[in-house]
């Protein structure tokens, strides 16, 4: 009886070994910060308004790589990140 009080008590606080969600783009721009977009073949660093490029608010930053092309190189091999 004991064990299951404590069982439910601890149910739904948050699981320590779950990582934190990853940034959206919404959160970006709620916050009003920039995204970075980084080529890896050539080190090409733009930042951009995530409020411009016309992406569903519910994507999470780190899953973009790749979806933008370099302006320098034409690699598609990018990373995207919040810029702090
Ligand atoms: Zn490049």
């Amino acid at each position: 009886m004991r064990t299951f009080a404590a069982q439910t008590r601890t149910a739904g606080l948050a699981d320590p070994t779950k990582r934190p969600p990853p940034v959206t783009i919404g959160a970006l721009i709620r916050d009003g910060m920039k995204m970075e977009v980084h080529c890896r073949k050539c080190a090409k660093y733009a930042l951009l308004d995530p409020a411009d490029i016309g992406i569903t608010i519910s994507t999470p930053v780190p899953s973009l790589a790749g979806r933008f092309r370099c302006t320098r190189c034409g690699s598609k091999e990018t990373e995207a990140r919040p810029h702090y």
